[in-house]
């Protein structure tokens, strides 16, 4: 049988979301839940890190980093205690992957968390959740609760030794406590404010002990890794970027929703999963990986979205948030919203962040209500210059990146805006969705 024809390897992360009531403790024990727990709890704690060492699992945050490696900087001493701290914050825009997966599947993060402590030699783990997220908050504590019951939680687990807690907190609904070092301020009881790194978290992070902060999606994967092994886990995706993701698809596609596949897959892959553009109205933009990452055109559509593929492309990979524009939206638009967003997230640590994007969204709604000038495209450029790259923590390359991206793909349709003296919405080539 050649390599296409055998069975696709995903679902992995999405195999138990349509059984009946996923989420209940009972559901996840019937489908092997539970299971690579206990394999992992008769290991050592350094035979589980070289597990996922060996799968190459990277941080499905956005950012990449290794997991097995990361895991790997926390002290093998306990003379301080050591903390597992999972960032459920997500706040990306078009980024919807974590928020399902724990109102789906709260136990698969769970049993990851399990794993992921026993091998840092954590007894906390405190699993950090979006202040508005309130449905998957009362599913993890009711998961929570259950896995207490089943002595998979607490003292001695399973006779194992292990001691486990795990504390859901719910957060305030700043962006920024996405940032990990801002959500440990936040979780120590402070205003959620990124910190200077290094120190990284592994050797000073909640309470300035050894922490390690994981997003959701990369510890749920876990408990697969350790149930199929590293050589199942890298026979999906690619060398350097292995396994399954969920890529949030949103906008003019006929079936948005959350596209569990094999990281690499293109765009032109994701349009045929969710039927195509809707009604057939062409592409005109999309994002990789949520507003942060820069954005694409119709000529990307065969971009491997993975780490280096996106790298490749001139885009981090960022959430896998695609987020998908047909040709009736203005770009010049689109990346107002964007900013404004960006200003009022920004959380006014550093100057050129605080200031710079407060001036960019001024220009842009100048702009788009039809008041702008040639100028503003190049003052655009100019003050991005002077926040990429220079800004205390990845808001602010973030907030740049919808404005750099969207003037090199689309200069001329800011011009045509800028020359037309109308607002956006009616200049003909830019009508808003709204
Ligand atoms: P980063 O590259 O600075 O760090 C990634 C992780 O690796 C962190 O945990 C960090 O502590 C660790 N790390 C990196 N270098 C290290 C070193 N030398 N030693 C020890 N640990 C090290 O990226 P970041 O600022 O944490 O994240 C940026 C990403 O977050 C962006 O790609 C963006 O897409 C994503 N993001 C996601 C959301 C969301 O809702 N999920 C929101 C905003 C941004
Ligand atoms: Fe705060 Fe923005 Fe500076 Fe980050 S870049 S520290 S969000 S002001």
């Amino acid at each position: 049988m050649s390599t296409s024809e055998k069975a696709p390897l995903t679902p992995v992360l999405t195999k138990r979301w349509l059984s009946p009531q996923s989420w209940r403790l009972e559901t996840y024990e019937k489908l092997e839940g539970y299971t690579a727990m206990r394999k992992a709890l008769s290991a050592a704690p350094e035979q589980v890190i070289q597990m996922v060492k060996d799968a190459g699992l990277r941080g499905r945050g956005g950012a990449g980093f290794p997991a097995g490696v990361k895991w790997g900087f926390m002290p093998k001493d306990e003379e301080k205690p050591h903390y597992l701290v999972i960032n459920a914050d997500e706040g990306e825009p078009g980024t919807c992957k974590d928020i399902p997966l724990m109102m789906a599947d709260p136990h698969a993060l769970i049993e990851g968390c399990i794993i992921a402590a026993y091998a840092m030699r954590s007894h906390h783990c405190f699993i950090y959740v979006r202040g508005e997220a309130l449905h998957p908050m009362r599913r993890l504590h009711a998961a929570v609760r259950e896995a207490k019951q089943a002595g998979y939680l607490g003292h001695d687990i399973l006779g194992s030794g292990f001691d486990l807690e795990m504390t859901v907190h719910a957060g305030a609904g700043a962006y920024i406590c996405g940032e990990e070092t801002a959500l440990l301020d936040s979780l120590e009881g402070r205003r959620g404010q990124p910190r200077l790194k290094p120190p990284f978290p592994a050797a000073s992070g909640l309470y300035a002990a050894p922490t390690t902060v994981n997003n959701v999606e990369t510890i749920a994967t876990v408990p697969s890794i350790i149930n199929g092994g590293s050589d199942w886990f890298r026979a999906m995706g690619s060398e350097k970027s292995p396994g399954p993701k969920i890529y949030s698809v949103s906008g003019h596609v006929e079936r948005p929703g959350q596209y569990e596949a094999p990281l690499g897959t293109t765009l032109r892959e994701l349009l045929e999963m969710c039927g195509g553009m809707k009604d057939g109205i062409p592409l005109k933009f999309w994002t990789p990986g949520g507003s942060s990452t820069p954005l694409f055109t119709a000529d990307h559509l065969d971009v491997a979205l993975d780490f280096e593929g996106a790298a490749e492309a001139g885009s981090m990979l960022g959430t896998t948030a695609v987020q998908v524009f047909n040709e009736t939206v203005s770009v010049p638009w689109a990346v107002m919203k964007w900013t404004q967003f960006y200003e009022h997230e920004s959380c006014g640590k550093c100057t050129p962040c605080r200031e710079g994007t407060f001036w960019l969204a001024q220009v842009l709604e100048r702009m788009v209500d039809g008041r702008g000038s040639e100028e503003d495209i190049d003052t655009l450029l100019d003050v991005c210059d002077n926040i990429g790259g220079r800004s205390f923590c990845a808001l602010g390359d973030a907030a740049v990146s919808p404005i750099q991206s969207g003037i090199k793909y689309f200069r001329d349709e800011f011009l045509a805006l800028c020359e037309s003296n109308r607002p956006a919405r009616a200049a003909g080539t830019v009508a808003s969705p709204e």
